[in-house]
């Protein structure tokens, strides 16, 4: 059985105090509500992720950086490494959200990199792939998201690769409150499961979690939880109200 996994991307959002409240909130709820067989994950602002990750220290629920650099040290002013997230207390890390490729020019063979270097550094990369929506409109979403995947992950060996989660967000739906219907993201899963069987096997295909992102919320995560290929979400917006966010988690059946 795959990992079930809900992790919340709070982007450039909470201040400290703000950033204390929302994962305290979240962990007393999963800790009352007795919610233990879904991993959850919380991505903060980097400033947050130390205090954060040691708040929640012995709960359960990881923390991820939204980003790495793609070098370990050294002359890159306003860059955090992947060592430095871990030696904080993250233990994952969004690789490729569509915000990092379109706003920073995040490229496959950057992203590619990163992901290599965030497994070097014992975090597990959250590898986010998803089509434009001209590139959808146009019939390209396949192509895209499988160039991501060859690109940015496929040049890993079956042991690395085996520690990703990936996630796929089409990029029309990212804050849009569009959702993908519930065939569009099961058919885009199937399609991603389908290619990493291509290339390591139907073993690891069949392991790897794969996460939906996109306006998912408490009305449509039942319904996009229950498809065989969607093994949780990534959760942007929905995941700044902590019950909200909780009650995505409690919405697996
Ligand atoms: C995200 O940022 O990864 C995301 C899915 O955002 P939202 O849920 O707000 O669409």
């Amino acid at each position: 059985m795959r990992t079930k996994i809900v992790a919340g991307n709070w982007k450039m959002n909470t201040n400290r105090e703000e950033a204390f409240s929302l994962a305290t909130e979240v962990s007393g709820m999963l800790k009352n509500e007795q919610i233990s067989a879904v991993k959850v994950i919380l991505a903060p602002p980097f400033v947050h992720i130390g205090a954060v990750a040691q708040l929640l220290n012995g709960t359960g629920i990881g923390v991820a950086a939204q980003n790495c650099a793609s070098e370990v040290s050294g002359a890159y002013t306003g860059e955090v490494s992947a060592p430095m997230i871990h030696s904080v207390g993250a233990n994952f890390v969004l690789i490729g959200h569509s915000e990092r490729r379109a706003y920073f020019n995040e490229d496959n063979a950057l992203l590619a990199k990163k992901t290599q270097l965030a497994l070097d550094h014992h975090l597990t990369p959250i590898f986010c792939v998803g089509e434009t929506l001209p590139e959808r409109e146009s019939g390209k979403h396949e192509e895209t998201v499988f160039s991501q995947l060859e690109e940015g992950l496929f040049i890993l060996p079956d042991t690395l690769f085996s520690k990703v989660i990936i996630a796929y967000e089409p990029v029309w739906a990212i804050g849009t409150g569009k959702t993908a219907s519930p065939a569009q993201a099961q058919e885009m899963h199937a399609f991603i499961r389908g290619k990493i069987s291509n290339r390591y096997g139907d073993a690891i295909a069949q392991a790897v979690s794969i996460l939906y992102g996109g306006s998912c919320n408490e009305n449509n995560a039942t319904e996009l939880f229950a498809l065989p290929d969607v093994d949780g979400g990534l959760i942007g917006g929905a995941s700044l109200k902590s019950r909200s966010f909780v009650n995505i988690i409690k919405s697996f059946s």
